[in-house]
């Protein structure tokens, strides 16, 4: 006799926090999950369309506080989906930009495990969306670059090119950058990034208690600072800035 007939995972990038940002197929997989693995940063509320009986486990990686570790979570899909049950990954955004979805990903490959992923729409484009940000316009900005901050310029760690992103003449998102975000603005202007360029930081977008701190790269850590910003919150670089549609 053989084990159980493995059940499945399914990534599902719920949006940056408010249900309505979630996809119709997102909330579907959520509704026909037997467990479900979520973090702080996915839609919380969503989790009242989980069926009676879903188990449904906490797996948060708060930054400085509570931690999952990640072959912890990867273990709980693995195992979970093994025994037969279908298992929805519950992520903020999207799960496969700067997170670890790809890591869960491959985890379950692996194990041979079935895995799917479900796009989100991710918090680099909303969060900036939500706070009149467009990260494109005609005449400002022709692209935009996404990237990790948290290593910033001068760090062996960081394996971007801040030179590059200096000089890219794009709208630069930065997320998982609170900490490092003086090190950040001040990398790129030292890279030639002209002072005077708009910078905003987004907190907690998408949610009640979203709130816009909008200068230039120059003065933008120190306003940042005052205004007490706390992770989850990004930063977006760039002429687009200027425009504030509200
Ligand atoms: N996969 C996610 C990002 C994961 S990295 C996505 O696509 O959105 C975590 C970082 O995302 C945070 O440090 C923060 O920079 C950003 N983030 C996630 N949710 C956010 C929110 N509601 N408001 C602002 N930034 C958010």
């Amino acid at each position: 006799m053989s084990g159980p007939t493995p059940g499945e995972v399914v990534l599902v990038g719920g949006g940056p926090g408010d249900p309505d940002l979630i996809t119709v197929g997102g909330l579907r997989a959520l509704r026909e999950a037997d467990v479900v693995l979520y973090d702080h940063l996915a839609p919380l509320a969503c989790l009242e369309e989980t069926k009676p009986g879903a188990l449904l486990v906490d797996v948060a990686k708060i930054p400085r506080g509570r931690q999952t570790s990640q072959a912890e979570i990867n273990a709980l899909l693995v195992r979970h989906a093994a025994a037969g049950a279908m298992v929805v990954r519950l992520k903020g955004g999207d799960p496969f930009v700067l997170g670890r979805g790809s890591e869960e990903w491959l985890a379950c490959a692996e194990a041979g495990v079935p895995v799917r992923v479900i796009p989100g729409v991710t918090s680099a484009v909303a969060g900036p969306e939500l706070a009149g940000i467009p990260l494109t316009h005609r005449g400002l900005s022709q692209g935009f670059a996404v990237v990790s901050g948290h290593v910033g310029p001068g760090d062996p760690a960081s394996t971007v090119n801040w030179d590059a992103l200096a000089a890219g003449g794009g709208t630069i998102v930065v997320l998982m950058g609170v900490k490092q975000l003086p090190a950040i603005c001040a990398g790129l202007v030292e890279r030639g990034l002209d002072p005077s360029t708009p910078a905003a930081v987004v907190a907690q977008a998408a949610s009640p208690r979203q709130r816009v701190i909008r200068g230039t790269v120059s003065d933008l850590p120190s306003l940042a600072a005052s205004a007490g910003v706390e992770p989850p919150a990004l930063t977006v670089i760039g002429a687009v800035v200027g425009l504030d549609l509200r």
